[in-house]
């Protein structure tokens, strides 16, 4: 049976029968075979909840973690089988934080479950910025009075960044002698699932991430996150987004001294696709 709910599935991994039903069922569908030769003449260990190759050969015994993204984790399979299913079912995302209170863990490991079973499915790079972060959004695009006023009327459609590309730019503070390291990525808007969405791909829970007062960037709860108000001051110790400032000037520079328009295809070429990272 497939859990349907949340609770439900609480429930039913808190049972080991259950959680090795599970498990072999997808695992295994053919039967239970040893991961190291192949074999299907293996035996059950009740006692130990553990599976023997009737082969010669070392690591004869095995468990359902064997080989899995569970494999090297204490944690039981209760608490990685809840988490995986939350984050294979769960259509509209699942949180760390959700995990972290379902699952009656700490943050710190829900953060760790989350990372590894995200890399698994695909849905996250495994090199996330960790340590110091910035994370800055852009309008980049042509201004509106150096445009010829024919273009200008057809154009502009609305004020501010309507008719600009907004541009997310996150940047991990060199550490360990390694330079900064910049991310930058085309997003629809300065709204906060957009720029959320992609602080969450790009850093690691955990880490220090420095934002402007922006509303969007608030409830980013699961990193240590300070904000600098450009209003009243622009450092606050090491609280700041210079690097990002400084990185969206050359980028500006470089796009307004190379092309006379810069149509949205540029724009998005220019070192903005998606996971580009630039060295500063
Ligand atoms: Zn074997």
């Amino acid at each position: 049976m497939e859990p349907t709910s949340l609770q439900e599935a609480i429930i039913y991994f808190a049972d080991p029968d259950n959680c090795r039903d599970y498990v072999v069922a997808r695992r295994w569908p053919n039967g239970v075979t040893c991961p190291t030769c192949g074999c299907a003449d293996v035996i059950f260990l009740a006692k130990q909840n553990r599976w023997q190759c009737r082969n010669k050969h070392s690591q004869r015994q095995f468990s359902l973690k064997t080989g899995t993204i569970y494999e090297d984790s204490p944690l039981g399979l209760d608490k990685w089988l809840t988490a995986t299913w939350m984050i294979s079912n769960c259509k509209n995302g699942v949180s760390s934080l959700e995990i972290h209170r379902a699952l009656k863990i700490t943050q710190k490991t829900a953060w760790f479950l989350d990372h590894r079973i995200r890399v698994a499915f695909g849905l996250e790079s495994p090199d996330k910025f960790t340590g110091h972060v910035e994370a800055d959004e852009t309008f980049i695009g042509q201004k509106a009075r150096n445009m010829h006023k024919s273009v200008r009327e057809k154009k502009i459609t609305g004020t501010g960044g309507k008719d600009k590309t907004t541009v997310m730019g996150i940047l991990e503070r060199g550490k360990d002698g390694k330079p900064s390291q910049v991310r930058t990525s085309v997003v629809a808007n300065r709204r906060k699932k957009a720029l959320q969405a992609e602080i969450r791909e790009h850093v690691q829970a955990g880490s220090a991430i420095y934002t402007d007062a922006l509303k969007s960037y608030e409830g980013l709860d699961e990193f240590k996150h300070e904000v600098v108000d450009h209003a009243v001051e622009y450092v606050k110790g090491t609280c700041h987004t210079n690097g990002c400032e400084n990185f969206w000037s050359l980028v500006k520079r470089a796009v307004h001294g190379t092309y006379i328009s810069v149509e949205p295809f540029h724009r998005s070429a220019i070192s903005m696709s998606r996971r580009s990272t630039i060295a500063t």
